[in-house]
């Protein structure tokens, strides 16, 4: 019997046949019943594919002539009786393409296309250049001061998957609504609709992130960090409801039907661009345009900066901070704490505070994905969350001194899958990230360590240094650097939190950083349909893994014996950000996003 299978998620196969790669490129194709096959198969891509394929990549492009003679020499005799080499094609290179289109069929289930196809096929676009960034964004002006950034700025809370598409969306539309309602009386009489258009990023993937729903949140007057789960879920139940807004002696009645997907591509200044609209009839009564720029952070045009105090210890960089410790003796957390009261204007006891309740809202987070019932996340993906089993079986685990590794993956499950749902996160420093941080402070406080409070606040503030400057010097936004921007400096503040709250010198702090940083560079964001969960969430428990992996690696080495320091590494992310394909900051069109088909 010949049968289609689909590779994705094992849908309809016999239980014995899941579970590994070859079974799932084994299942995709038209087929006679794979168990008999499975073996030819395994043979044909171990001989085709694996072996001339990774030895050709082993030994790298730069071949002399000899080692060219001797690979050809090593082909096997797999080559198929009576194959004519295509012109201007050597032996070696049409057996590499024919291992290469091999493996490729086996796995996609696709079969290479004719010569004839290949011929009539149109030509492949030029790929798409990285979106540039308005000079007149704060966000990138600032970049020539000192870090101007607070605490309660940074750490935000508010409902997830995404912290530039529904914590910035849902502040933003807040922000229009508060401006509506300061128009003079004979404007607000006139008032007949408002609309809100979405462009770049937030038309691409915001329909898998929830944006509509954040956005019309924010117009009826609901702010991240208060608003309740229940009424974004029944915006997703109940998409058609509608909301009495009041404006002036108007009442206007709306729903999600006011958000308007607007062109996902185009010359915005920020990739996460929006505009929001008040009409009375076909005149513009008031307009804005807002942009989510990363963190759940916002700017609109003519956005000026709030006045704040000046820094105690002015840096902008690493080193610059750094220096600040050694002269005055200092640890990077009091550095930032000194600042935080000069720049804020507030108290240490009400920036301790704010970062208790931080830590508190995170560690209600990591609960409560921990005991959610196994359940299958909203959204086409259909994934189910893992993060209470993943813990169960670490604690199970009759290797006790392994366990740590599961416990903190299970952390950061949870934290992400909580995000996943759409329930309350912290932005740490976005929402795709969200689990990272958590699972470190959650596994030093009452999930593990128990360190006490102080040192954990200590964390917090360090945590904080290494995302002000990643904000400063590069990006916190997937839309703008890819998930290197996101995980990867979610990772490095966790580092950054284990080393401060041990109490490590400076240098190791940033070294912890600097490492679990590098080993994020250049990865892409390419969420499969839009939801922040694949790759996010499980993304989330390799970051908070790799945190301790760099905290590790320099707390154990000689600190002045690392070669690449902090601020090279973020320098590196900025021009990785600027370089990278625009298909892959979160836009859904690369990478994983193109490459898993759902069934
Ligand atoms: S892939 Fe990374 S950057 Fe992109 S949405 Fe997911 S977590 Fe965020």
């Amino acid at each position: 019997m010949v049968r289609r299978l689909c590779p994705f998620p094992f849908a309809g196969q016999p239980a014995d046949i899941r579970g590994t790669p070859i079974d799932s490129a084994i299942s995709c194709i038209s087929l006679p019943d794979p168990a008999p096959v499975r073996p030819v198969l395994l043979t044909h891509l171990a001989k085709s594919a694996s072996t001339q394929l990774t030895r050709h990549l082993q030994r790298g492009a730069k071949m002399t002539s000899r080692e060219q003679r001797q690979e050809t020499e090593l082909l096997p005799d797999t080559e198929p009786a009576g194959a004519e080499l295509p012109a201007g094609l050597d032996r070696r290179a049409f057996m590499m393409r024919s291992a290469i289109f091999g493996a490729t069929a086996v796995i996609t289930g696709c079969a290479a296309p004719t010569d004839q196809q290949v011929a009539a096929a149109p030509p492949a676009p030029a790929p798409p250049a990285a979106p540039p960034l308005s000079e007149d964004l704060n966000v990138v002006k600032k970049a020539k001061g000192p870090v101007m950034t607070t605490i309660d700025e940074f750490y935000k809370v508010g409902p997830g998957p995404s912290s530039s598409h529904t914590i910035g969306p849902m502040r933003i539309t807040y922000d229009f609504y508060q401006r509506c309602a300061k128009l003079p009386a004979d404007q607000l009489a006139k008032v007949t609709s408002m609309k809100v258009h979405l462009f770049g990023s937030l038309s691409a993937t915001g329909q898998g992130h929830g944006t509509e729903r954040a956005a019309l949140a924010g117009i009826v007057g609901k702010e991240p960090a208060t608003v309740e789960p229940e009424f974004l879920d029944g915006l997703a139940a109940k998409p058609d409801q509608t909301f009495p807004v009041k404006l002036g002696d108007k009442t206007l009645t709306m729903s999600l039907k006011d958000i308007v997907y607007d062109s996902p591509k185009g010359e915005f200044p920020h990739p996460n661009t929006m505009t929001c609209r008040l009409m009375g009839g076909d005149t513009v009564l008031l307009e804005q345009e807002y942009y989510s720029v990363g963190g759940g952070f916002i700017e609109w045009k003519g956005y000026q900066p709030p006045k704040k105090g000046q820094p105690k210890f002015p840096y902008s960089t690493m080193k610059e901070l750094q220096s600040h410790a050694d002269q005055n003796k200092l640890s990077i957390a009091q550095i930032v704490m000194a600042n935080e009261v000069a720049v804020s204007g507030k108290s240490e006891v009400e920036i301790n505070a704010f970062v208790d309740k931080i830590h508190g809202a995170m560690v209600n987070i990591v609960k409560a994905g921990l005991k959610a019932p196994e359940s299958t996340l909203p959204g086409p993906i259909k994934l189910k969350t893992k993060a209470g089993d993943v813990y169960k079986r670490a604690m199970d685990d009759n290797y006790e001194k392994q366990r740590g590794v599961g416990v903190l993956a299970a952390y950061a499950l949870a934290g992400s899958e909580e995000n996943a749902r759409g329930h309350l996160v912290v932005t740490a420093p976005t929402g795709g990230s969200a689990g990272v941080l958590p699972a470190l402070v959650y596994a030093l406080g009452e999930g593990g360590r128990n360190l006490p409070q102080d040192k954990l606040r200590n964390g917090f503030l360090a945590a904080a240094a290494i995302g002000y400057l990643c904000k400063h010097n590069a990006t916190l936004s997937g839309a703008e650097g890819g998930c290197q921007a996101e995980i990867g400096v979610a990772s490095a503040m966790g580092a950054a939190f284990i080393a401060q709250a041990h109490d490590f010198p400076h240098q190791v702090v940033a070294n912890a950083a600097e490492s679990s940083l590098q080993h994020h560079l250049g990865m892409t964001c390419d969420p499969v349909a839009g939801f922040v969960q694949v790759p996010c969430i499980e993304r989330c428990a390799f970051g908070a893994v790799k945190a301790w992996t760099g905290f590790m690696i320099a707390s154990n080495e000689i600190p002045t014996n690392r070669r690449v320091d902090f601020d090279t590494t973020v320098s590196a992310m900025a021009l990785t950000a600027r370089e990278m394909n625009a298909k892959y900051k979160e836009t859904s069109e690369g990478g994983l996003a193109v490459s898993l088909v759902l069934c």
